[in-house]
């Protein structure tokens, strides 16, 4: 069992809180504070609580050198702005100044610390760096769940720097709902698939043909399982070394009475960023033509699938929703969540792409839950151990 944030008592500590502040920046700026106001609520138990915290993530691919733009300056500052308080920041997440501001903090105050990527040892998982982080804290609380799937020094190799660890009320969260929802789930389970790649996806997908009553598949991935029932899909994506995987999960799927639903029809274009030319039956989409979105004849039969499920999955976008044209498949299924989970049902939306659709619609407070991750959320529902949380488990 791993300790959750509830079970610690906080007073007068200083919590060493490893965060998933990885967010995109445009000119210096957070363009999307999803996953800072996603870590909240543990940031606030614990100032609540009597605590002083510190802090620490990655930001972006900067290889273990110290890349300006890549400094969690701007972050601090939205941070700054959504806890309505100043906070402390140190350009620097090892150097002994850094580590005496942490001893230095008050109850109730915030210390964030530098890209802890600035040094190549953190995704070496190096001990001796793990230490040093460790130097920051008494209790350490892992609340980063997009890194969950990665044995790093701030996340695994700290572990055992410490005698009072847990995971936080998001780690928490993400875990209730991507594995708990699916070990008992309440039938009928379905899976909505989606996005362009489906290598990505198999495991998810073979994990769910034992687990799904029903999965819909929509987006630029319906095309390989179309070409792999033998349709003409005119020019839209198929991938050529996908189509006998695809052949294999519908041949699966029928013995273990699966159902596996594909599109009818499709909206689409002479090419990707292209207008709308029109929709188009499975069966006749012209040769100079691409499906970029599922069309109405399947929004209408998804959603009934949908009405029907007590438990739903959505990972992957029905067509390429950041175009206006191609976006209504995603919006349409949806504000069908947001409707079935109003009655009751739970409905949850993978990281990534789908949980960026979603909050594009801005339907994301009206499911039940959006994955802050984007491979752990895929590791995880596809029923693997993710490091993280073995590390907080053993030790
Ligand atoms: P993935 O990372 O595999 O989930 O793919 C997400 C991407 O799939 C999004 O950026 C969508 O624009 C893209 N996508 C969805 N439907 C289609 C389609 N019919 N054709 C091409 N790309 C698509």
């Amino acid at each position: 069992m791993i300790k959750t944030l509830n079970k610690f008592d906080l007073k007068n500590k200083r919590i060493l809180i490893r965060v998933d502040f990885n967010v995109p920046l445009n000119h210096g700026r957070v363009t999307d504070d999803f996953r800072i106001r996603s870590a909240l609520p543990t940031i606030d138990h614990c100032l609540n609580q009597g605590a002083g915290v510190v802090l620490m993530s990655h930001l972006g691919r900067p290889k273990g050198k110290v890349d300006k733009n890549l400094s969690l300056i701007p972050v601090g500052e939205s941070l700054a702005d959504l806890l309505e308080m100043p906070i402390k920041f140190s350009d620097d997440c090892v150097s002994e100044d850094a580590r005496d501001t942490s001893l230095g903090i008050s109850n109730g105050e915030v210390h964030l610390l530098e890209n802890l990527r600035f040094y190549e040892e953190e995704t070496a998982n190096d001990l001796h760096f793990s230490m040093l982080l460790s130097k920051h804290g008494d209790v350490f609380i892992n609340d980063a769940f997009g890194t969950a799937h990665r044995a790093h020094a701030s996340n695994v190799g700290i572990v055992s720097h410490f005698k009072q660890k847990g995971m936080g009320l998001l780690m928490e969260k993400e875990y209730r709902f991507l594995k708990g929802s699916f070990d008992h789930p309440n039938r009928p389970v379905t899976l909505i698939l989606g996005g362009a790649k489906i290598d990505t996806k198999l495991s998810l997908i073979n994990r769910f043909l034992n687990k799904a009553d029903t999965i819909l598949i929509g987006g630029g991935m319906a095309f390989t399982f179309l070409k792999a029932k033998g349709k003409e899909v005119g020019n839209s994506l198929v991938d050529d070394g996908m189509i006998e995987s695809a052949r294999q999960i519908i041949q699966s799927s029928k013995e273990s009475n699966v159902k596996v639903v594909l599109p009818l029809d499709f909206a689409c274009a002479k090419n990707i960023d292209g207008k709308s030319e029109g929709v188009f039956s499975n069966r006749n989409i012209p040769s100079d033509m691409m499906g970029l979105d599922i069309g109405p004849k399947t929004i209408s039969i998804f959603k009934q699938y949908i009405d029907q499920s007590n438990t739903i999955l959505w990972n992957g976008p029905m067509g390429v929703f950041e175009n206006e044209d191609f976006a209504t498949g995603s919006k349409e299924l949806a504000a069908k969540l947001a409707e079935v989970t109003e009655k009751g049902a739970i409905t949850i939306v993978g990281g990534g792409d789908t949980a960026a659709a979603i909050r594009t619609f801005r339907f994301q407070n009206d499911v039940s839950h959006v994955s802050t991750g984007g491979g752990a959320s895929l590791e995880l529902l596809s029923g693997e151990f993710l490091p993280a949380f073995k590390a907080l488990e053993l030790t």
